[in-house]
C-alpha cells in the first residue's frame, strides 16, 4: 500500500478504481511538411474543427452545468475567434516556413513567456490556463489523433490527472466518476470548484500521484479532514475493510443529514443561528435548494461581471429579483461587486497594480468608477421590491467608506424616484468585515451599518499578512490562528454592543471544526457552501451555547494555532450526558 497525501479541496470519503488521465500524445515530427499553402489550409480546419468542438461542449454544458461553466467554453473560442491571435501564428508558418503545429507550438510559447512577465494571479493563470487548452486542442486536430476525454468512464472511477482543465472536466462522465486526485492545483482551481458543486471528494496539489498510483489500482480517498487529504493506493486488506466501513458509515450520515436540512438552526438551549448559503449564480441558487438554504448570506456579484462585456442595469436587475423571488421571503445578502485582487474585469481594463491585494479592490474601485456602481445600486434597490434583499459592501476599511457607499445608495433611489421606477429606497445596507481596519472599526462601522458578515477568507490573508492565492506559501495561511479567532471574537462583540448581528460568510463558516467556536464567539449568522448545510443544521441542534461561549472563552486565551486545533477536538460543546 501506499499513502499519498494531498490538500483536501472537496471533503467526502470514497473508493473506486484508478482512471489515469493522461494528455494525448501530441508528438510529431517538425521536418515532415507540406507546401506552405497546404499547411495554412490545415491550419485553417483545425480552427474550424477546435471551434465546433468548443461549441458542442458550450452547448451541452448550457443546459446541464449551467452558465458558470459554459462561459469558459465561450472565453476559449474567443480565443479562437481572435484574429491577432490567427494572424500572429500565419505570421510565424509564412516566416519561418515550418509546419502548422509548429507555427501554433511558438506562439503559445510567446504567449507564455508575456504572462509569467505579468504579476502572478489567478485571472492570469486561468487565463494561461485557456490558452494552453486552446492550443492543444488545434494541435490535437492538426495531427488527426482521436481526443482522450472522460466522457465515458468505467463505472467507480477515480480520476487521477497531474492537471484537469475545464474542456476535460466538461464532457466528464459524471455518474461514473466518485472522486478526484490532482497532482496540481490549489483550492480554489477549478477542479475544486467542480468537486465542490457536484459533492464529490478531490484532493489537489497531490504530489507523485501520476507516479505512483496506476491503471485499475484499488484507490481509496479520506478526504474527512478539512485540510490534509489521504489518498491510499492499493490498501491491504485489513485497510481495506477499514476503509469501506468508514465509507459506508459516511454515506449513510450524509443520507440521514439530507433529512435534516428543513430543521431548524438552534441549540439545544435555544439559541438561533442563521443558516445560509453562498451562491455566485442563479444556478448555485436552484442547487443550493436541494440542500434546504432558505437565505442567501452571499451572492458573489462578480461572476456577473467576468463573462466580458459589462451587464446593464437591467441584466442584473432581472438576476436579483429572480434570486429575491426564489428565496420567497427568505433573506438574499448580496454584495455589491468585489472585484480587483486576483479578479480582473477586462471590460474596464484598469491599470496593473503591483500589489493587487492592497490595491483599487472591492468598495475602493466602486468608489472610483461611481457610474459602474450606481447601475448595480439602482439594479439591486429595484429588486429588493421582490423579497428581503440586503445589500453589503466588500473590503471596506473605514467608516467613511461606509458612508459614502450610503450616500451613493440615496442618490441611486433617488434617480429611481425621478424616473417613477418602482424600488426600496431603504434596504438594510452591511459591510464585510474582511481587513484589520475594519475589525478594529467594527463597533463604529455597527453604530451605522445594519449588520457585518465576516470574510474570513480575506481576513485570514489580511491579518496574518499571508497571499491566499500562493500555494507556496500555504502553510502561513492558518486558518485557526489566534490571530484571526481574536479578530472574530472582537468583531462579534462589537456588534452586539449596538445590538447588531454578526455572521460569517468565508470558508471557516463551513468547517465543522470552526462551527462550534464561531457560534461561542457570538457569531449569529453562517453562510457556507450549499452541500454543507445539512451538517452544520445538525452539528448547531447537537451544540449547548453556553458550553460552547465557555470553550469559546479557553480558545481566545490560547497563543498558537496547534493549541486552538488541541483544544477544539477535545472540547465538550455538549449538555452533559
Ligand atoms: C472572504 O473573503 O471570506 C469572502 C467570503 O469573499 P471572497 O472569498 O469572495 O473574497
Ligand atoms: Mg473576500
Amino acid at each position: 500500500m501506499q499513502t499519498l497525501s494531498g490538500l483536501t479541496a472537496s471533503p467526502g470519503i470514497c473508493s473506486g478504481k484508478a482512471y489515469i488521465f493522461r494528455a494525448v500524445d501530441l508528438s510529431y515530427d517538425p521536418a515532415r511538411m507540406e507546401s506552405p499553402g497546404e499547411e495554412a489550409k490545415r491550419l485553417k480546419d483545425a480552427f474550424d474543427s477546435a471551434w465546433r468542438e468548443l461549441d458542442g461542449i458550450k452547448n451541452t454544458l448550457s443546459g446541464s452545468m449551467g452558465e458558470e461553466y459554459a462561459h469558459i467554453f465561450r472565453a476559449q473560442m474567443t480565443i479562437l475567434e481572435d484574429d491577432d491571435f490567427r494572424q500572429e501564428i500565419t505570421d510565424k508558418l509564412n516566416e519561418a516556413a515550418c509546419r502548422a503545429e509548429t507555427a501554433v507550438e511558438e506562439v503559445y510559447k510567446m504567449y507564455a513567456g508575456l504572462f509569467s512577465q505579468m504579476e502572478d494571479s489567478a485571472y492570469n493563470a486561468q487565463r494561461l490556463a485557456d490558452l494552453n487548452d486552446v492550443c492543444q486542442r488545434v494541435l490535437r486536430n492538426l495531427l488527426d489523433r482521436e481526443e482522450i476525454t472522460l466522457s465515458s468512464l468505467p463505472p467507480e472511477s477515480i480520476v487521477i490527472a497531474k492537471e484537469l482543465f475545464p474542456s476535460d472536466t466538461a464532457v466528464m462522465d459524471r455518474k461514473n466518476i466518485r472522486g478526484f486526485v490532482t497532482e496540481r492545483g490549489g483550492l480554489t482551481s477549478h477542479v475544486a470548484i467542480l468537486a465542490k458543486s457536484l459533492s464529490l471528494p478531490a484532493a489537489v496539489g497531490t504530489p507523485g500521484a501520476m507516479e505512483a498510483v496506476k491503471k485499475k489500482d484499488a484507490v481509496f480517498l479520506d478526504l474527512r479532514d478539512y485540510e490534509k487529504a489521504l489518498v491510499y493506493v492499493n490498501p491491504g486488506v485489513e485497510k481495506q475493510k477499514e476503509l469501506t466501513a468508514l465509507e459506508k458509515e459516511y454515506l449513510e450520515r450524509q443520507m440521514e443529514l439530507l433529512k435534516m436540512k428543513d430543521l431548524e438552526s438552534v441549540t439545544l438551549d435555544g439559541r438561533k443561528i442563521t443558516l445560509s448559503a453562498n451562491i455566485g449564480s442563479l444556478e448555485d441558487l436552484a442547487a443550493a435548494g436541494e440542500f434546504g438554504a432558505k437565505s442567501v448570506g452571499l451572492f458573489r456579484t462578480e461572476f456577473l461581471f467576468l463573462k466580458g462585456d459589462l451587464p446593464r442595469e437591467e441584466e442584473q436587475y432581472l438576476v436579483y429579483a429572480e434570486a429575491a423571488k426564489k428565496l420567497a421571503g427568505g433573506m438574499l445578502i448580496v454584495r455589491t461587486l468585489d472585484i480587483g485582487g486576483d479578479k480582473e474585469v477586462k471590460a474596464l481594463n484598469l491599470p496593473k497594480e503591483e500589489n493587487p491585494f492592497l490595491g483599487l479592490r472591492g468598495i475602493r474601485l466602486c468608489l472610483k468608477y461611481e457610474e459602474l456602481f450606481l447601475a448595480q445600486l439602482r439594479a439591486l434597490l429595484r429588486a429588493a421590491v421582490h423579497g428581503d434583499l440586503r445589500i453589503m459592501f466588500p473590503m471596506v476599511s473605514s467608516v467613511l467608506e461606509f458612508r459614502r457607499a450610503r450616500e451613493l445608495v440615496v442618490r441611486a433611489a433617488a434617480e429611481l424616484r425621478e424616473k417613477g421606477i418602482p424600488h426600496k429606497s431603504d434596504p438594510p445596507l452591511g459591510v464585510m468585515v474582511e481587513t484589520p481596519a475594519a475589525v478594529f472599526l467594527a463597533e463604529d462601522l455597527t453604530r451605522e451599518a445594519s449588520f457585518v458578515s465576516m470574510g474570513t477568507n480575506d481576513l485570514t490573508q489580511y491579518v496574518l499578512s499571508v497571499d491566499r492565492g500562493n500555494e507556496a506559501i500555504s502553510s502561513y495561511y492558518r486558518t485557526f490562528s489566534p490571530a484571526v479567532l481574536r479578530a472574530v471574537g472582537l468583531t462579534a462583540a462589537a456588534a452586539a454592543k449596538n445590538g447588531k448581528w454578526a455572521g460569517v460568510c468565508g470558508e471557516l463558516a463551513g468547517n465543522p471544526m470552526a462551527v462550534p467556536l464561531l457560534v461561542g464567539l457570538g457569531v449569529e449568522e453562517l453562510s457556507v457552501t450549499a452541500s454543507a448545510l445539512p451538517q452544520t443544521i445538525a452539528l448547531i441542534r447537537s451544540l449547548n451555547f453556553n458550553r460552547c461561549r465557555e470553550a469559546a472563552q479557553k480558545v481566545l486565551a490560547m497563543s498558537t494555532e496547534d493549541d486552538v486545533k488541541a483544544c477544539l477536538q477535545q472540547c465538550a460543546w455538549r449538555d452533559p450526558p
